[in-house]
């Protein structure tokens, strides 16, 4: 795995026309640029399959947004793991706040969605992040180590090989407010020593992403840290200029 990495969460945003446009014009982009770092586009599940088509032979790969944690069955309205493997999906996004607060999942369920898309070849990008109240309270620490501890420590070393870490902080989500290069900073390097109490050297493999509120104006400052090793990009990512500009900014 290319140890820098840019994610675009497109969240629920942008039909099959529109992604389309953009996913190209991001992957022209992607090929102008000298950056060492692997792009992934995460589009809605309906226009997968055809981001899958129109980015074969580029460097930019798809995830998706979400997966169920078992291989099929009686679940309406989900999707599993093996068939967003099957329409050549190379990544799923895990445990984002907005399904966090909305789907009500938990750490558990993360843990087992995380387990079952590895076992399909998928990597997977597992989000922790502490809410303002919690921040706050001086408890952000000990809020991502416990996500942490219930999903990424629990996954065996060669599943970790597959893994990817974001740090959001919810209140930096689409908010505007982006954490500060130092708050960033001393989380990702609290995070990694999380990981590395439960797996020793190989948390030094592990990506460490930052998400909320990324943009071309403070991605330099965040990326230039240490331990932070790309973004997970949501309103940023919606327009292939601001994207690409965060992209250069590495
Ligand atoms: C996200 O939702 O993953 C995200 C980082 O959003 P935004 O960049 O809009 O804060």
């Amino acid at each position: 795995m290319e140890r820098k990495v840019l994610i675009a969460n497109w969240k629920m945003n942008k039909s099959l026309h529109d992604g389309l446009s953009l996913a190209e014009q991001v992957a022209n982009g992607v090929t102008q640029t000298i950056r060492p770092v692997q792009v992934f586009i995460a589009p809605p599940f309906p226009i997968l399959q055809a981001l899958v088509q129109s980015l074969s032979g580029t460097k930019v790969r798809v995830a998706a947004q979400n997966c169920h944690e078992q291989s099929s069955g009686a679940f309406t309205g989900e999707v599993s793991a093996d068939s967003l493997k099957s329409i050549g999906v190379s990544a799923v996004i895990l445990g984002h706040s907005e399904r966090r607060k909305y789907f009500k999942e938990k750490d558990k369920t993360i843990f087992l969605k995380a387990r079952k898309a590895i076992e399909q070849g998928l990597q997977v990008v597992i989000c922790v992040g502490e809410t303002q109240k919690e921040r706050e309270e001086g408890r952000h620490f000990k809020t991502v180590e416990s996500q942490l501890r219930k999903t990424v420590c629990k996954l065996k070393i060669r599943e970790l090989q597959q893994t990817l870490v974001a740090y959001e902080p919810v209140w930096a989500i689409g908010t505007g407010h982006t954490a500060s290069p130092e708050q960033a900073r001393e989380m990702h390097a609290f995070i990694r020593s999380v990981i590395a109490s439960k797996r020793g050297d190989h948390a030094h493999s592990v990506p460490i992403l930052y998400g909320g509120s990324c943009n071309e104006q403070n991605a330099k400052s965040l990326f230039s840290q240490p331990d932070i090793d790309g973004g997970l990009i949501g309103g940023a990512s919606l327009q292939a200029s601001s994207f690409l500009a965060i992209l250069n900014s590495f």
